[in-house]
């Protein structure tokens, strides 16, 4: 597969360039050549796959023959080696349950995947490589594990000081080793900008060998694919495909879905699920693209008023806004609204969600209700107990700490302090080694 940049069509690169680069020279971000479509004997099979066939048959398109097949065994094998269970909750909905990884959260599978084809690529290179990411919450946990301790590559971490939960904290600041974590005085669209700068920065990248882990990197993006094909291989109506919500942030995560549904994967309608960040909603109503700064919410993940993966999704719909809304709903759901759900599932369905997962739901409950006879899957897309400040407040009942997390709360976080300068930044990455 050939990947192009979607702000210079001529500018084309193989998987692993695009995995190591992270974004095109020109910071257009990399998109495929071509969607390949799954023949329709995969799907009439795909209860009788393993979900390591699954994933191998979605995901060896895009790496073509960057990755030797007994490598690509053994990255899949590796990156979903834990459960992703299809769970009722009421009768018309069910929860595609993506938090059973490492760090409680969907983006583990990204990060697992890219981490070993990064760390692949990169063997016997002499210049370690930077793989430099921004955090509204999750990346950075999952980065930080699917990362840490994997030769040659060394990982900073910048997330917004006081923004992300005290889990959320901990998983990316405790590790130590390769992994670094920069705490900013800012906004995690601060974060975000710090990143593009540097990478901007010809004279930085002379002295640096950096690389992005966020989920603008073809290896993080793409494999998020799986879940839908596991959504799809436990959904019991093959009759009738489900709608899907996705509550987005970002806008990876649907638009891999997205991509899903190019390659023939039935699905009734898509739902991105926005909480007070409402940009991409107010743009499917408008047709006027309005970047916001962001807001904090309960939903922190998705805090971000300039969703960097909305130009992939577009893309995908040859750029014509009629086409994505005949497939793509998108809802804002405010912060009181998260709030009830999580009480209204906890107590009527007993059914606890996350504020990401409630928000996930409640856009889908509504959707149903104005389209009667339709059922759907929302992604639960974090574990409850990563926003237990949050949640407990709600139900007023502790949630069990799974395993994972339990001796992570006695560790102590190493950060460092920064304000949301570029030129701060900088010295820090030429500087700490
Ligand atoms: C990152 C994240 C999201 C948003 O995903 P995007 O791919 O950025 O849209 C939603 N929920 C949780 C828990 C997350 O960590």
């Amino acid at each position: 597969m050939i990947y192009y940049s979607l702000n210079n069509p001529s500018d084309k690169v193989s998987f692993k360039e695009a995995t190591i680069r992270g974004q095109a020279p020109d910071r257009g971000l990399y998109f495929p050549e071509s969607i390949p479509t799954l023949p329709g004997s995969f799907f009439d099979n795909i209860a009788n796959l393993s979900r390591e066939e699954i994933a191998i048959q979605v995901i060896r398109p895009f790496t073509g023959d960057t990755l030797p097949e007994n490598e690509l065994h053994r990255i899949v094998a590796e990156t979903i080696n834990f459960d992703f269970p299809l769970v009722p909750v009421t009768p018309t909905t069910w929860s595609l349950e993506l938090f059973h990884g490492p760090t409680l959260a969907f983006k583990d599978v990204g990060a697992r995947f890219m981490s070993r084809c990064l760390g692949y690529f990169v063997r016997g290179n002499n210049k370690p490589v930077t793989v430099l990411v921004a955090t509204s919450g999750d990346t950075g946990g999952a980065v930080a594990n699917g990362f840490y301790g994997v030769d040659g590559v060394e990982v900073v971490i910048l997330y917004p000081s006081g923004k992300v939960s005290s889990v959320q904290e901990l998983q990316l600041t405790t590790l130590g080793q390769n992994i670094k974590a920069l705490e900013v005085d800012g906004s995690f669209d601060d974060c975000q900008q710090m990143v593009k700068d540097a990478f901007a920065d010809a004279a930085l990248q002379q002295q640096l060998f950096l690389t992005s882990a966020n989920s603008i990197n073809v290896a993080r993006w793409l494999p998020q694919q799986f879940y839908y094909f596991f959504a799809w291989q436990q959904w019991a109506d093959k009759d009738h495909p489900p709608v899907i919500s996705v509550p987005s942030g970002n806008f990876g995560n649907i638009c891999a879905g997205l991509m899903a549904y190019s390659a023939g994967l039935p699905v009734s309608h898509f739902i991105a699920a926005c909480n007070a960040n409402d940009t991409i909603p107010l743009f499917l109503a408008t047709g006027q693209y309005r970047s916001k700064l962001a807001r904090p919410t309960l939903s922190n993940a998705m805090d971000v008023g300039n969703p960097s993966n909305f130009v992939r999704v577009m893309e995908i719909f040859g750029r014509q806004l009629p086409r994505l809304k005949d497939v793509l709903s998108a809802y804002s759901i405010s912060d009181d609204e998260t709030v009830t759900t999580i009480k209204d599932l906890n107590t009527n369905y007993h059914y606890l969600p996350d504020p990401h997962g409630a928000v996930g739901y409640l856009a889908l409950k509504n959707y149903l209700g104005w389209h009667p006879g339709e059922k759907g899957i929302f992604l639960e897309t974090a574990h409850p107990v990563k926003f237990y400040d949050t949640v407990e407040k709600v139900t007023g009942e502790k949630i069990v700490l799974p395993s994972a997390i339990a001796p992570l709360l006695k560790k102590e976080k190493q950060s460092k302090k920064i304000s949301p300068r570029y030129e701060e930044l900088k010295d820090f990455l030429l500087s700490y080694r």
